[in-house]
């Protein structure tokens, strides 16, 4: 039975400030960053994982995952994958690093990379995708695989378990169905703050002959630009002569778009603070945005803040525009309590805020169980390796746990796919085509060109960057 023996960690981080890609409201200059983690054993067998930052503080990230790592090696493997739930309890509780926690901050992120590795090295050792190794527990296994602590208010195992045998029996179907059709996804490139005019006229083209019809913009900086950004946005994503040939307008008040502030091709439009305002600011600020429709916006103030979010739905929902967050909401009782104080309507878990898939299943079970509120689960996104996590995450949702993807949307961004081995992807119709790789694992994998090149301060780039800047 292979052991594990030690771990591997890298600091890499992307030059993406140069290209104003990735800017916001918030957050104006950043370096997309991949706090990345090889666990070994004594076999051939590894396990890779990372948490994203944006620049500083990586090596931060990196510190912390080394303690963290610590708490695995000369565990055999075969015990930890046994009950996933239990090493999670486990990993999370170490009796002095859970002083600089617990289950927040860096020590939180830094976990979320750990646990990761070890489920992607749970998938390889049963080579099948990480997606598929989750649909294909057992109601029983699914559940032994879970964060619970601190939500049995919310949802209890034995919930969990009937919910998951009452979708166990159609999962096959619905697992056939995305195979072929692939799963909805959604754009953010053509929106970030940094772009002008132009270039955001262009991409939003460029995203529309893809055959996406959700669309999602920066806000926050200044409402006049907003305004003129989003009706650019709209008089593209609403004029049928820039779909694809082929593709027909969709039905704005159809099942799948009903309550989307869908135009008339069934475009959607989505705008995203990233936190920059208070609560009443942010009110006025997105009333101020009502002509451009938005069907949400997105982290409109502190993410830690539920019964903020909570007012500032109650106050735009006479206005059509309801509110999304999760990206930075650190823990499965922050979801917990949005989802009680029906905070939200769109639910955006991140694969490596959360700590790694077991406290990600948490939440999707959390979210199925709070149907009767119709809060869809539509991960974050994006960044560096994100995308190519989250897929699997929506499918599980979608298969096992939701038995619904009508009416989500994962967020796609082009940046940086290149430099994993298995790269997410995109069909025509613009949806995330399924993983199928059996060595793949969590899709995680960077090329070590990409790290020998990029890892900082010494890769290749940064020693050059930094000579030519002498
Ligand atoms: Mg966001």
């Amino acid at each position: 039975m292979p052991k594990i023996t030690g771990f591997e960690i890298h600091d890499v981080r992307f030059p993406t400030s140069l290209s104003g890609d990735g800017t916001d409201a918030m957050n104006t200059e950043c370096d997309y960053s991949s706090a990345y983690v090889t666990l070994k054993t004594d076999t051939e067998l590894v396990g890779h994982g990372m948490t994203f930052t944006i620049g500083r503080g990586n090596d931060i990230v990196c510190t912390a995952i080394r303690e963290v790592a610590n708490r695995l090696v000369g565990k055999e493997t075969e015990e930890l994958f046994a009950n996933m739930g239990k090493t999670w309890d486990y990993m999370m509780s170490d009796p002095q690093l859970r002083w600089i926690g617990p289950e927040k901050g860096v020590i939180h992120i830094a976990s979320g990379a750990v646990n990761n590795a070890l489920w992607d090295m749970y998938a390889r050792a049963r080579q099948k995708p990480l997606w598929k190794l989750v649909v294909d527990f057992t109601p029983e296994e699914f559940v032994n695989s879970v964060a619970f602590r601190y939500i049995s208010d919310a949802i209890t195992k034995e919930e969990a378990l009937e919910m998951l045998k009452q979708k166990a029996a159609t999962k096959k179907e619905r697992e056939e169905l995305v195979r072929e059709i692939g799963y909805p996804a959604y754009v953010t490139s053509a929106g970030w703050l940094g772009y002008s005019d132009e270039k955001v006229a262009r991409l939003t083209k460029e995203a529309v002959a893809a055959g996406f019809n959700h669309f999602k913009m920066k806000v926050g900086a200044n409402q006049a630009n907003d305004l003129r950004r989003g009706k650019i946005i709209r008089s593209i994503i609403d004029d049928p002569q820039h779909l694809p040939p082929g593709l027909k307008p969709r039905d704005p008040n159809g099942p799948d778009l009903k309550g989307k502030n869908a135009g008339p091709t069934g475009a959607v439009l989505m705008i995203d603070a990233n936190q920059v305002w208070d609560v009443p600011q942010a009110i006025e600020y997105v009333k101020g945005l009502e002509e451009i429709k938005p069907w949400f916006i997105e982290e409109p103030t502190a993410p830690d803040d539920i019964l903020g979010h909570a007012a500032i739905r109650k106050a735009l929902k006479p206005h059509g525009i309801g509110v999304a967050t999760g990206e930075h909401a650190h823990n499965r009782m922050v979801f917990k309590q949005l989802l009680q104080a029906e905070a939200i309507d769109v639910c955006q878990i991140d694969s490596c805020r959360l700590a790694g898939v077991s406290e990600v299943l948490s939440v999707l079970l959390m979210a199925a169980k709070y149907v009767f509120i119709g809060v869809p689960v539509c991960p974050h996104a994006g960044g560096v390796g994100l995308c190519e996590y989250v897929i699997h995450l929506s499918l599980i949702d979608y298969i096992a746990v939701s038995g619904s993807m009508e009416r989500n949307v994962l967020e796609f961004v082009d940046h940086l796919h290149e430099h994993f081995l298995n790269p997410c992807s995109i069909n025509s119709k613009g949806r995330y085509n399924v993983p199928t790789n059996p060595t793949e694992g969590y899709s995680i994998e960077m090329h070590k060109s990409s790290i020998a090149e990029y890892e900082w301060p010494n890769g290749s780039y940064w020693v050059s960057a930094k000579a030519g800047k002498a």
